[in-house]
């Protein structure tokens, strides 16, 4: 099991811009189609803004409509944290990163093959780094 990133809410803040803090760590959400990584298509790694985990490829993104990132699949599930979430009146199923407990997004069972999920993830929570063609 990977090592957990344990961090102080003083320390989080310093670390992260206010969007980032609201929604990684107060489980905040960017208005739809507001995040920059929606309409990424660029292939690479999409990393835990507040830790650098690995968290979802290019390879399982897809374009949900929805107005944010969304996957069908993380890159590891190990990677990630599955949580029932109750709040605004909703059941839903909270996804956090696992190594630094940062909140991502929610799962939903709407999403296309072969897994039928959709990661629901915030751009905010997100850093993207791209893939370096030459090495293809
Ligand atoms: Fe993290």
């Amino acid at each position: 099991m990977a090592e957990k990133v344990r961090k102080s809410e003083e320390e989080w803040r310093k670390e992260l811009s206010p969007r980032q803090y609201h929604i990684l760590r107060e489980k905040g959400t960017e208005p739809a189609f507001a995040g920059e990584l929606n309409t990424n298509e660029k292939r690479g790694v999409y990393r835990c803004a507040a830790c650098g985990e690995d968290l979802f490829s290019s390879d399982t993104k897809f374009d949900s409509g929805s107005g944010w990132p969304s996957f069908y699949l993380p890159i590891s599930k190990e990677n990630i944290v599955e949580k029932t979430d109750r709040s605004l009146f909703m059941t839903r199923t909270e996804v956090l990163c696992a190594k630094c407990g940062g909140h991502l997004g929610h799962v939903f069972d709407d999403g296309p093959d072969p897994t039928g999920l959709r990661y629901c993830v915030n751009s905010a929570s997100l850093k993207f780094e791209e893939t370096d063609k030459k090495k293809e």
